[in-house]
């Protein structure tokens, strides 16, 4: 593969994306707990550094959130309907590989 040489020097950076994390899918409501619900996902998305995955689908629940905004956040799940509930910034103590 030949680079020509108008590409040189020049190029789009891309950052990596956030790390994603898993949810912990629950069965129902805690009780006086609200669910965050939308119709299409991403149902959160802010300025933050971590991405936040349905427990039961892998579906983007919320993107590019600070963690301490969610923690304790229930989200129902735009895809599978499953509600999701993050339970701490780092669910499974690291993030997945998805
Ligand atoms: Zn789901």
């Amino acid at each position: 593969m030949k680079e020509s040489p108008a590409s040189e020097g020049y190029g789009m950076l891309r950052g990596s994306p956030p790390p994603a994390f898993r949810t912990r899918v629950i069965s129902a409501l805690p009780p006086g707990a609200w669910a965050l619900a939308g119709t299409r996902g991403p149902v959160l998305c802010g300025g933050g550094e971590a991405s936040y995955l349905c427990g039961a689908c892998d579906g983007v629940l919320a993107e590019h959130v600070q963690p301490y905004c969610v923690m304790g956040i229930v989200f129902k799940c735009p895809r599978c309907s499953a509600l999701s509930q993050v339970v701490n910034g780092h669910p499974n103590g690291e993030p997945s590989s998805a």
